[in-house]
């Protein structure tokens, strides 16, 4: 019955998903059958059902399909078309053919076209079988449907639609594609000119290649708000001072020549540029870092570099625009008439630099501001992570989470010290080749994130690394393909007590702009981290006894009342095994309490190797121990604390008066054959353990 269901299931789901090739076939199967064999002028209401229903299903298809694709589910970019629509395609045109009057009737190229538009847009081998279908298609009508005998017609249309087939498989395809290349190729060099002229502008820094997108709008906004301030005062002086050309030449911290950041002019000869700098009148205004002002020029002067051929004017005038002692550029105007710029001029345009300088401050200003706003945000929220994770782990996960938001990494680490056995740890790894490095520990060695907690400074210099000459955990496991990695201390207090390691496969993906705030991170993380293990030791001191590291009397009891619960519900018994020290008080007294701390603390080591995983051990109090054994009775217990008090009493002591030996007496109680609750238990076990004691000591009894 289910298989049934299911079947039917399946072929509803399989028919949902492929009615446009179910379709395709019946129409194909009635052009077979000769339906579309009349002509243009019988065509009856059946046909135009058919051409309906199909018109229908091909639509649906489609949007379909393109929701697919809007969706992301489909990634063939230009390879859209699929076998459904494809076949739906090459039947429609078979069909419409045949109306027309056949495979050698006038309308034939049609299908042409139709494979030829279905290869270019299909992808590998969608393209190949839908050229074989067409083939098909072509033989059952020609031989079938139209009875035709002869070859020769069929073959030629064979070769032509699988030339037509093949020919748009390559070259259609490939000019898609380069048509694709291009604009690729335009939108990155818009991105190179941005990086530049914000670099040019000095906009802090410049956006970094695949860097962040908002850091990318931040500078896209504010070069464009510069040239829109540059364009206006060029403009205004353009006007009011009579000028055929005023253009802004500028350069970039470590460029020698000189390039047009704005202009207004009214000729048509203005250069593109770039300008050594060095060269001409501009040139001269660079190198004396003083106005050039000159008049009386012969028309066809050759001096003015951003003319690409000879000038037609008659005065020039160009200011250097000096930042600090270097000259960041030359504002330059002139005129065709002969007419010398004079003093009061030469003073409005030294003004408009004044002005052009305070708007690149201002941006320079607003760019620093919105960054650090943008980085404060980040911030914010890490630290709001960093807060809400409770245990070490959770502070991991946040601290990485919050580095994967400031600066993008390929692999992550954090490692921690332990100046006691001076070993580094992984305690956590993300990323590229993470399994490699999980549970890694090395000693202090010279290895990048070694120094980097000796130096409480991060390392390598600048966030770039040469993984050939550098060691980030230890040579023989070190990181692969990286270029950029940065490894920050974690600081507490005055101690590192381990790093968190970004690493990156592109170039100077941890440079000045990100250090600073992965810093502030990496020092949040550190007091995360160090206060969630100062929670975990006092929930450990809580639980545990100092001396012997088993639980406490209070653990204990919690533990007994749960396990003894989870017995009574799933009817399993459960052991408790009592021991008390054998004249402890004469041990004290002869040897000196130290060492019969050493006996206690030793018999605790042997009651916890001998205990299974689930049983659980207690220093109830002095010399006493409890031991808890699930799934075990009454027999099973008694083994157990059997092979305790033998073991105990193998155990020799080397202490200053001598060799010492020690026995034990130990009760055993099981629920529920001896009690029903935990106190009960405990009396009963109590009861067996005074017996022992009674008994002669050294010896093990059961309630
Ligand atoms: P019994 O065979 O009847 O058990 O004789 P006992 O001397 O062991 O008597 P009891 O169990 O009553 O004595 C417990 C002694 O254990 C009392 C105390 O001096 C000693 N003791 C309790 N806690 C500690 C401890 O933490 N360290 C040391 N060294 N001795 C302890
Ligand atoms: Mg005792
Ligand atoms: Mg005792």
């Amino acid at each position: 019955m289910t298989t049934l269901v299911h079947a039917a299931l399946t072929f509803r789901r399989t028919v949902r998903g492929s009615y446009g090739l179910l379709t395709a076939f019946a129409v194909a199967a009635l052009s077979f059958l000769g339906i579309f064999r009349v002509p243009a002028t019988e065509l009856r209401l059946e046909h135009a059902a058919v051409a309906v229903a199909w018109a229908a299903v091909f639509g649906a298809r489609l949007t379909a399909r393109r929701r697919q694709f809007l969706r992301g589910e489909v990634s063939e970019g230009i390879a859209w078309i699929d076998l459904e629509l494809g076949a739906m395609a090459l039947v429609a045109a078979h069909a419409g053919v045949q109306v027309g009057g056949g495979l050698s009737g006038p309308f034939y190229p049609a299908v042409y076209a139709v494979v030829a538009f279905v290869a270019a847009f299909a992808r590998q081998p969608v393209g190949a079988i839908l050229v074989v279908i067409a083939l098909a298609l072509e033989a059952a009508l020609w031989f079938g449907t139209e009875g035709q005998t002869d070859w020769k017609p069929f073959a030629t249309h064979g070769v032509f639609v699988a030339f037509f087939g093949v020919l748009n498989l390559l070259f259609t395809r490939a000019e898609i594609a380069r048509v694709r290349d291009g604009a690729r190729k335009a939108l990155d060099s818009e991105r190179e000119k941005l990086r530049h002229e914000s670099r040019m502008f000095r906009l802090v820094s410049a956006p970094q290649a695949g860097g962040a997108n908002d850091e990318e709008r931040l500078f896209r906004s504010s070069v464009e708000e510069v040239h829109q301030q540059l364009y206006h005062v060029l403009q205004l002086l353009h006007r009011t001072l009579d000028l055929h050309t005023c253009v802004l030449l500028m350069r970039g911290d470590d460029e020698e020549q000189l390039r047009i950041v704005e202009l207004v002019t009214d000729s048509e000869h203005v250069a593109e540029g770039p300008f050594g700098a060095g060269e001409g009148a501009v040139g001269a205004v660079v190198k004396r870092q003083s106005t050039m002002n000159l008049e009386h020029l012969r028309p066809g002067y050759k001096g003015l570099c951003y003319y690409d051929g000879p000038a037609l004017v008659q005065a020039f005038i160009g200011v250097p625009i000096v930042e600090g002692n270097q000259v960041r550029g030359v504002l330059c105007a002139d005129r065709i008439a002969d007419r010398p710029f004079s003093d009061k001029e030469e003073a409005l345009l030294e003004g408009a630099i004044a002005h052009l300088l305070r708007a690149l401050e201002n941006e320079r200003v607003f760019v620093q501001l919105e960054r650090s706003k943008r980085e404060q945000t980040i911030l914010y929220r890490a630290s709001q992570m960093l807060g809400a994770a409770l245990d070490e782990d959770a502070v991991l996960d946040a601290g990485l989470d919050a580095a994967a938001e400031i600066a993008p990494y390929d692999f992550a680490a954090i490692t921690l010290y332990d100046p006691a056995d001076r070993r580094h740890r992984v305690r956590r790894v993300i990323g590229k080749d993470a399994d490699r490095f999980a549970q890694l520990t090395f000693r202090d060695n010279t290895s990048l994130t070694a120094m980097a907690v000796k130096n409480r400074h991060y390392l390598p210099y600048r966030g770039e690394v040469d993984l050939k000459q550098q060691v980030v955990f230890t040579k023989r496991a070190n990181l692969e393909g990286m270029k950029s990695l940065l490894i920050l201390p974690l600081v507490v207090r005055e101690d590192a007590i381990g790093t968190v390691a970004l690493a990156a496969e592109r170039a100077g993906a941890y440079g000045m702009t990100v250090r600073p705030t992965l810093q502030v991170l990496a020092n949040q993380l550190a007091v995360s981290l160090s206060n969630a293990q100062a929670v975990r030791r006092l929930e450990q001191m809580a639980t545990t006894d100092g001396l012997t590291g088993c639980l406490n009397k209070r653990a204990f009891l919690e533990e007994l009342d749960r396990k003894l619960r989870s017995a009574t519900r799933f009817g399993r018994k459960l052991s408790l095994i009592v021991t008390d020290i054998d004249h402890f008080k004469s041990v004290n007294d002869t040897y000196g309490h130290a060492t019969g701390d050493v006996v206690i603390k030793e018999l605790g080591a042997i009651l916890r190797r001998a205990k299974r995983e689930t049983d659980i051990v207690a220093r109830f109090g002095g010399e006493e121990f409890c031991v808890l054994c699930e799934e075990t009775d009454t027999e099973g217990g008694l083994l157990l604390a059997e092979r305790i008090r033998e073991e105990l009493k193998a155990t020799t002591f080397r202490t200053e008066l001598g060799k010492l030996n020690v026995t034990a007496s130990l009760g055993v109680a099981t629920y529920p054959e001896h009690a029903d609750d935990s106190h009960a238990l405990f009396e009963a076990s109590d009861k067996a353990l005074y017996a022992a004691k009674h008994g002669g000591r050294d010896q093990v009894q059961c309630a």
